[in-house]
């Protein structure tokens, strides 16, 4: 079924909807049924050239910066309530553009971003400590010397964000960088621009000063100007770490603060106490949750030698009960991949996998009877070794690898082995030991017994290693748009 929407999808520059210089469009695909829901405009250097310099202006000489918290936070809890009130169709849009199911399009994709807004603007923003006094400090030979310590916003963002969770990444960007007082400029996922082209309208609803949100489109050319523009104080990004370490180099030249949420291949270790129910619903919710298109998901279960057989067979036993298919039909558990070259990259490892010796345990082709929509069976390798291409590598599908372990020594090493640290989980009864290899884990986020990343917006989430640097949400998240400065004056 082809979905389409009333909504403007035209570009958002200076608190006006525009097509553009370039005068060409990009359709829109639903993923689940390869048809058309959208015709966008596709933004030319020009336009985001003028996005960047209304959200300069907007920073340099409007009110947004210098507004006191409370006033910001009362037109951020307006945009929450105009999200609050359209949050219907932002779950549909969701559902359309990213094949999304219906439970997750309206939890993690729309739900939980907008109750972050809501929660920053009521109960962070007006009670943050945005500046600070500090102790006189007697300076031999001088006096006494006096000063105070301000938290400052950034200045001009240039967001960008992935195409998997489209509305929930740009807001996981928004949120904070509005809340302190920045401009910014935010582009999409090519293949995902609606949910944040609609933000526009909540701007506007909310009485958001012109200039302090633009939303552009584009892909390559786009985020190039966005990372090098010298007007643009900060880029945020949220990708692949190949593209990650590009907007890295990009962004060095006008030296541009760069946080960066990249990629994952997060372990959960499975101690031989543990529950096995739980720990087997987890390594399927790794693997099917957005057809594993989650950056965080868990999709290396290293499991204790003693439950190996039976951890996999019980697997293996709950992915036959996963209905694929179209993420509209309430029944379905698992939608399709994004696009055709997204599935293609999956295919393509799975069959590495193969080739390095690793067993499929079910899966490995497509689902029978899906002639249109980019689906791949949930996918489950066992006889795997932690070197091997499918352990280290990031499918972004929904394929899973299951490796045994003997020692909690070496459980934790495999987890280690990797050059990613986005995530990590630990199943065991015991919960001390549990903790104990829970901060051995170098990765951002580790759940213990269930729980994952990406649900709860006090928490910081972020990566280590080449999973990325800084933090998104809470008030770790709100901190990075922020900048120190210190005035001092004299006691003479
Ligand atoms: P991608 O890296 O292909 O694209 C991300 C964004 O970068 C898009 O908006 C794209 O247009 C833009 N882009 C492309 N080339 C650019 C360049 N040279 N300069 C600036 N911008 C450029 O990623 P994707 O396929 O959309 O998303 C999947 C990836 O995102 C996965 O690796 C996933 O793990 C990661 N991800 C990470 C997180 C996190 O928070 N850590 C969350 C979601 C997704």
């Amino acid at each position: 079924m082809t979905t389409t929407f009333s909504f403007s999808q035209q570009l958002y520059i200076d608190g006006r909807r525009t097509d553009g210089e370039s005068g060409t469009r990009v359709t829109v695909l639903n993923p689940a049924t390869e048809e058309p829901i959208a015709e966008v405009p596709q933004a030319a250097t020009g336009d985001v050239r003028r996005a960047i310099a209304a959200a300069r202006t907007a920073f340099d000489d409007g009110p947004w910066p210098r507004m006191a918290p409370r006033e910001r936070a009362a037109i951020l809890l307006r945009m929450a309530e105009e999200m609050e009130r359209r949050l219907p169709e932002l779950v549909a849009v969701n559902m359309a553009e990213a094949g999304s199911v219906r439970w997750l399009a309206e939890s993690i994709q729309t739900g939980i971003p907008v109750a972050h807004l809501r929660d920053m603007a009521e109960r962070v923003v007006p009670t943050f400590a945005w500046d600070r006094p500090v102790d006189p400090f007697v300076a031999p030979g001088i006096g006494i010397a006096q000063g105070q310590m301000r938290r400052e916003a950034f200045g001009v963002c240039a967001l960008i964000s992935a195409y998997n969770f489209p509305f929930f990444l740009s807001m996981m960007k928004l949120v904070p960088a509005l809340a302190a007082g920045c401009t910014v400029v935010l582009k999409p996922a090519p293949t995902t621009p609606l949910e944040s082209l609609l933000i526009g309208d909540f701007a506007d609803a909310a009485g958001l000063p012109p200039g302090v949100l633009n939303v552009v489109t584009g892909d390559v050319e786009a985020g190039r100007e966005l990372t090098t523009n010298p007007m643009v104080d900060l880029v945020s990004f949220t990708g692949s770490d190949a593209v990650g370490r590009m907007v890295y180099a990009q962004a060095a030249g006008t030296m541009k603060k760069v946080i960066l949420e990249l990629g994952g291949k997060s372990a959960s270790i499975v101690r031989a106490d543990a529950d096995l129910d739980g720990a087997v619903r987890g390594a399927i919710g790794g693997m099917t949750v957005h057809a594993g298109q989650g950056c965080s998901l868990l999709t290396r279960t290293i499991v204790h030698e003693s439950l190996h057989d039976e951890l996999v067979e019980r697997i293996r036993a709950g992915l036959a009960g996963v209905t694929v298919g179209d993420p509209s039909d309430p029944a379905t558990a698992m939608g399709p991949l994004i696009s055709e070259a997204q599935r293609d990259k999956v295919e393509k490892l799975i069959r590495t996998g193969e080739v390095e010796g690793a067993r499929i345990v079910t899966g490995g082709g497509r689902p029978a009877g899906l002639d249109k929509g980019y689906y791949v069976e949930p996918t489950l390798f066992a006889g795997v070794d932690n070197s091997m291409t499918i352990a280290q590598t990031e499918f972004f599908g929904p394929v899973g690898v299951v490796i045994p372990f003997s020692t909690d020594e070496e459980a934790v090493r495999i987890a280690n082995d990797s050059p990613y640290g986005l995530a990590g989980g630990v199943w065991s009864a015991d919960t001390a030991a549990a903790y104990e290899i829970a901060t051995r884990i170098r990765a951002g986020s580790v759940s213990i017994n269930g729980g994952g990343a990406g649900v709860n917006p006090r928490v910081a989430f972020g990566g280590y290693k080449q999973s990325g640097l800084g933090r998104e949400w809470g008030e770790f998240g709100l901190d990075e748009y922020l900048q120190t400065k210190s005035i001092t004056w004299s006691a003479r």
